[in-house]
């Protein structure tokens, strides 16, 4: 009953730091953690804050009135609600751009919190908290995956066929505690903010190219210095982030070849033109020769998942087609092997006078996080859940269209662990991803916390240095 926890009990220890860099201020003092020097030489559990216990920052709260204390009290007092809110977008999951339903509760929730929420054209939204210049954007998806969900929990999704198995549910439940948190901090704090905090609620992130391009073409991302997002991990435990600096994420395109000629007898391929050939020479050329052209750091990976032509032993078809993947780990070996691939294909089928139809649908570039916001967000995590709560990531070769905000503007995306410490170690994308609930109010702990860093950090930067 991992997912039933209304009280969980991340664990931070274990686990090795990322980076030095990002260890400069994570001694800063907050509410949240008033003894976390004395915590930490005690021991590593003992410097855990408490996830979801609203006394200590409530109390803090009382006493002073920055933004890190009224918000840690904030998130503390919402947990409740957060966790009912997202069990109820898991159980009314909406697809990719049809995400209507779950818009409307965010922006109504949103509203009720003194906000102006605006809707994004068919669904999703932006909501901007605070005032002045726009200090960075904060990101949540908010759509389903078209899969059953197999969970046994009395939140199971209520639409056959769909379900939140990425934990979107999450991301957009922990941006709107966030974005109440912050409001309250604004009001409540003399001088407010001191800038501003763009709020996305993205729709459509599990279909290609995905919906970041929708939201960028709608002007959200004007003015926005640098962008944030975290992304569940079923891999790693609630209360522990992992992180990296470059390519979290790898692209991910499609490449389908047609190819059509004139058939004939097999006893005279001198008369015909032969497509089976033509294939295998595609199937097995087009991958070796892309390895040869580009340099192998890209780490290109064209994989064949179809070919298929004809259907007798002494007849050369007239069409035949080859299907597969196309993955890279960075921007430029992407950029590069789609200016190459479609003189490639003609050079390698050229001789046998098939005729070649190339589709080469391009997904989403590699996520590549930038040094200085990964420092930061890593800072924020380790003030906000502990010193050792920060570990290194893996790059994935999945794809996440948050790269599309990145080739605009710097910004970060990491791993949230949303694995029960010692239980089962789940998969996003598959029907029974539980997904340890307390991950919930930390999403929304990371968000703000790293906006309330952004934004101390360019109050300082407008400071006479005299
Ligand atoms: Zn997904
Ligand atoms: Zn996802």
């Amino acid at each position: 009953m991992a997912s039933m926890s209304l009280n969980p009990d991340p664990r931070t220890a274990g686990g090795a730091p990322l980076t030095e860099a990002a260890t400069a201020d994570a001694d800063r003092p907050t509410a949240t953690r008033p003894n976390a020097a004395d915590a930490e030489a005690a021991g590593n559990d003992a410097a855990r804050p408490e996830a979801v216990n609203a006394d200590a920052p409530r109390a803090d709260a009382a006493r002073t009135s920055t933004p890190d204390a009224t918000t840690a009290a904030a998130i503390a007092e919402l947990t409740p609600e957060l966790l009912e809110f997202r069990r109820d977008i898991h159980a009314h999951p909406e697809l990719s751009f049809q995400e209507f339903a779950t818009t409307d509760k965010l922006a109504a929730r949103l509203e009720a919190a003194g906000l102006t929420p605006r809707r994004l054209e068919g669904s999703g939204l932006v909501c901007d908290v605070g005032e002045g210049p726009i200090a960075l954007a904060l990101r949540a998806d908010i759509d389903a995956l078209p899969i059953d969900d197999l969970i046994a929990e009395d939140f199971a999704s209520t639409v056959p066929g769909v379900a939140h198995a990425c934990g979107h549910d999450v991301h957009l439940t922990g941006l709107l505690g966030a974005g109440i948190a912050l409001q309250r901090a604004h009001e409540t704090t003399p001088g407010g903010l001191g800038g501003r905090v763009r709020l996305i609620f993205q729709p459509g992130e599990e279909v290609t190219p995905g919906g970041a391009l929708r939201v960028i073409s709608q002007g959200a991302l004007d003015d926005v210095p640098e962008i944030y997002a975290v992304h569940c991990d079923p891999n790693v435990d609630v209360g522990r982030i992992g992180s990296r600096i470059g390519a979290i994420t790898a692209a991910g395109d499609t490449v389908t070849i047609r190819l059509t000629g004139h058939g004939g007898h097999t006893s005279r391929p001198h008369l015909t033109e032969d497509l089976v050939y033509a294939l295998g020479k595609l199937a097995t050329d087009l991958p070796s020769t892309l390895g040869r052209l580009i340099d192998p750091r890209h780490a290109i990976s064209l994989v064949w998942g179809e070919i298929s032509a004809g259907h007798a032993a002494n007849v050369v078809p007239s069409e035949g087609i080859l299907r597969g993947t196309l993955r890279c780990l960075d921007v430029d070996g992407w950029n590069q092997v789609a200016e190459v691939l479609p003189e490639l294909v003609e050079r390698i089928a050229g001789p046998y006078g098939v005729k070649v139809d190339l589709e080469h649908r391009r997904g989403v570039p590699p996520v590549v996080n930038t040094e200085d916001q990964v420092a930061l967000i890593e800072s924020a995590v380790r003030t906000e859940l502990g010193e050792n709560s920060v570990q290194l990531t893996p790059q994935s070769m999945g794809g996440e269209d948050f790269a599309w905000y990145l080739t605009h503007c710097p910004g970060a995306l990491v791993r949230m662990g949303t694995r029960t410490p010692g239980g089962i170690t789940y998969d996003i994308h598959q029907g029974d991803l539980l997904i340890d609930e307390g991950s919930v109010p930390i999403a929304a702990r990371i968000f703000t916390a790293t906006a309330l860093k952004v934004l101390d950090g360019k109050r300082e930067a407008l400071q006479p240095t005299g």
